[in-house]
């Protein structure tokens, strides 16, 4: 499957029938399997056997679906996970302790800051956060002896923000750690990481790669080109003999595949956060039409934040694939094909008038969603930041007058006037 086109990779990488097999990837809807002898079955809890047995580590349907979002960044192996939150804890606390510290990306998802700020930092594990357009010197500044990784979001929710992968990798590189890049609003369609040296890859696949709100989910893919024994001191959970599997070595016993088997092997075992089969089956119709919708929602996105940069009663718009934007240069770069469908921007007269704004659409709903195939928005400063004064919103980069817009895949001509008949309101 590797030699195809990435939209023939949406649509068939991942399961890939036999004769005589089913076409469409079938729903493994069990628990558990079956063994004719127990020494069979004792070969799984060594990780001698690659059977699945219980659904909380392995099931088919979630394996296929996550070999096809390995497929299509270019990484030597995924898992899935039942949230987009569940990924990015995993893909840190796999190798990070307490008394280890992060480098992250300031430009960040409001859930994932809450992770680093307030329940990593509880769990003894210190985050600083750097610019995602920060200089080699700053980024260089935030380093301790003790950091164990980096991390940014590749065009960051809800800010836009494009991260400069490149010299984010640079540095990890230098530092002896992997990047960690969270690609949920580019897409490997717009974006693929692990190209411009990103180590491990994460998603929330909750967004446009399920794409019709109906499942929610993550997804870690590892491009397997971190030398954690270059590094072994750093990274001991990986490099030294492992008391839960009698001594065993990951990097050993796996060697590019070694951070994903461990986090089969030990945080899928001990925490659980699998996704359902049903839910990994749903994924997988979202993903074989990925490369259509993500293609219509950049085509949408763009004749919007057009129209409205150029509308008398809104005061800005923030849209990377906009000349003149601050991030069209590197959204040129890293997002050659064009951004995604998320576009942010003010009404004129603040926090009252975007409340009417807000009100006054019909086909666009109001929904703490971004990134489905319905167009919707969200006023943080009346939601999901309510309790905020003004002042304080101001602080978190959020302004009073703040709509995040996620522009569907609906026919632009209505969803354009949806906005103006609202716009034409306050
Ligand atoms: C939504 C989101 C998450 C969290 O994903 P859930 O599936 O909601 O848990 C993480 N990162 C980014 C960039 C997101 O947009």
């Amino acid at each position: 499957m590797k030699d195809y086109q990435i939209g023939t990779r949406c649509v068939q990488a991942g399961w890939e029938p036999k004769n005589k097999d089913p076409r469409a990837l079938p729903i493994y809807q069990s628990t558990t399997f079956t063994f004719d002898s127990s020494q069979d079955m004792a070969a799984c809890f060594d990780l001698e056997s690659d059977a699945y047995f219980y659904s909380r580590l392995a099931n088919p349907t979630p394996e296929a679906v996550a070999k096809k979002i390995a497929n299509l960044e270019g990484g030597e192996g995924a898992i899935l996970t039942s949230s987009g939150q569940a990924a990015n804890f995993y893909a840190l606390v796999n190798i990070c302790k307490a008394g280890d510290h992060i480098v992250s990306s300031s430009a960040l998802y409001g859930g994932s800051y809450n992770l680093f700020a307030n329940t990593l930092a509880d769990m003894g594990i210190q985050s600083s956060f750097v610019a995602p357009d920060a200089s080699l010197e700053e980024i260089e500044a935030a380093f301790r002896p003790n950091t164990k990784c980096l991390f940014g979001e590749t065009l960051s929710n809800p800010a836009l923000k494009v991260l400069d992968i490149e010299a984010f990798a640079q540095i990890a590189k230098e530092h002896g750690v992997p990047l960690i890049v969270d690609n949920t609003f580019a897409t490997p369609i717009h974006c693929r990481p692990i190209e411009w040296g990103a180590h491990v890859v994460t998603h929330s696949t909750t967004k446009y790669m399920d794409g019709h709100a109906v499942a929610l989910g993550g997804a870690i893919v590892d491009s397997g080109n971190f030398d954690w024994e270059a590094h072994r001191d750093k990274f001991p959970s990986l490099t030294t003999p492992n008391d839960s599997y009698h001594g065993l070595v990951f990097t050993e016993n796996f060697g590019r595949g070694a951070y994903m088997a461990k986090m089969v092997a030990t945080l899928m075992r001990d925490l659980g956060s699998t996704p359902s089969p049903f839910n990994a089956f749903l994924l997988n119709l979202g993903l074989e039409t990925l490369h259509l919708r993500m293609a219509r929602h950049r085509e949408n996105g763009l004749a919007v934040a057009k129209f409205l940069a150029n509308h008398p009663k809104i005061a800005w718009v923030k849209y990377p694939d906009l000349e003149g934007d601050q991030e069209y240069e590197r959204a040129k770069k890293y997002l050659p094909q064009g951004s995604c469908g998320v576009v942010v921007f003010g009404v004129q007269g603040g926090r009252e008038a975007a409340q009417t704004f807000m009100d006054g659409t019909q086909l666009a709903a109001i929904a703490t969603h971004v990134a489905d195939a319905r167009t919707c928005l969200l006023h943080p400063a009346s939601t999901t930041h309510r309790q905020m004064t003004d002042q304080e919103l101001k602080e978190a980069g959020v302004s009073p007058d703040l709509i995040r817009l996620s522009v569907g895949i609906e026919d632009v001509e209505d969803i354009i006037r949806d906005l103006e008949t609202s716009l034409a309101g306050i």
